[in-house]
């Protein structure tokens, strides 16, 4: 799993089960300078597909979020599936695989040390106890899904980044890549939640088109396969084979969704759309969808001249 934003590296998409964050209010002040986005991942797009507001508030204000722990586990599972294949096959077990949480929590604390603040009361340990075998359990359900010892992945966790003759940037992180003997590429992605339904099934989906979009354009193979797997609610599999009429719509789609960002930017209007997420909202206490008020829009809106009747505005 991968936090950030849009216009610098992409996060993780949502999982079925959002992580369950704290009101904003809380939040400590946005550092970072408010800027206009410069490029698109698959989780900034699905915010803006989502709600405007959400991706104003994440993209260009920048606001900080609070550390989930749900969110923080999903990292380190992550961090645990790709290091695991650094062992050589036949020694890829569940046990291999636990032995390295506690290693990886301790990096990802090295790296983001406000971590810390997700157990607060926890002098015993007994909290970061249940999480760390709420992550073993993930893990232990990935190994019923897959056999590491049966893959040799090409690559893992591989940022990739391109530009369409728009001039419209793509970028992302893949969790793994796997080529057959025969060429093939399957675009392999982990999630920490459980399958959503087929409601929402597409839009997980998309953000595999959209990193198959991005390996098209660079490597000129349109991946055979790609795979979502979920680790969360018993596990399950979800895979789609794409073809060039699948790139090319969601090109376009993206095309178009990277023209009403602009047109956003241009007017500064971003709607606050309720969807099923607002209860993990960091940004809630900011919404006028729930009684908020939004930051001033921190970006200029270029003022437009209306002529008057007399056409005074014509000069
Ligand atoms: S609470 Fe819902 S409507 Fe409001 S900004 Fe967040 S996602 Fe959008």
């Amino acid at each position: 799993m991968h936090q950030s934003t849009a216009d610098t590296l992409p996060a993780d998409t949502p999982s079925a089960v959002p992580p369950a964050v704290p009101p904003a209010a809380e939040a400590p002040p946005a550092v970072r300078p408010a800027a206009a986005p410069v490029a698109l991942s698959p989780s900034r797009a699905g915010d803006f597909m989502t709600c405007p507001l959400l991706y104003r508030l994440r993209v260009i204000d920048k606001l900080p979020e609070p550390p989930s722990a749900a969110a923080t586990k999903g990292s380190v599972v992550h961090a645990v599936l790709e290091r695991l294949f650094d062992a050589p096959a036949g020694q890829r077990t569940p046990e291999a695989a636990r032995a390295l949480l506690r290693p990886e929590w301790a990096r990802l604390l090295e790296k983001r040390p406000e971590l810390a603040g997700l157990f607060p009361d926890d002098a015993d340990g007994a909290e970061l106890g249940r999480w760390l075998a709420e992550a073993e359990q993930l893990l232990d359900g990935w190994f019923r899904l897959e056999d590491p010892n049966r893959l040799e992945p090409a690559e893992r966790e591989l940022y990739v980044e391109t530009e369409l003759e728009s001039g419209l940037r793509l970028r992302g992180y893949v969790d793994r890549v796997d080529v057959a003997p025969t060429g093939e590429v399957r675009i392999v992605d982990y999630k920490t939640g459980k399958a959503p339904s087929r409601d929402y099934e597409g839009k997980a989906m998309f953000q595999m088109k959209f990193y198959a979009l991005v390996l098209w354009r660079l490597r000129g193979v349109v991946p055979r396969r790609l795979q979502l797997v979920y680790l969360g609610g018993g596990g399950a599999v979800v895979s789609y084979d794409p073809d060039l009429a699948d790139l090319r719509a969601v090109e376009r789609k993206l095309l178009a969704l990277w023209e009403a960002i602009q047109g956003a930017l241009a007017t500064g209007e971003w709607p606050a759309t309720r969807n099923r997420l607002c209860d993990w909202c960091a940004h809630k206490a900011l919404c006028p969808a729930f009684g908020g008020t939004p930051p001033p829009y921190p970006l200029n809106v270029p003022t437009v001249t209306v002529p008057t009747a007399s056409g005074a505005g014509d000069r």
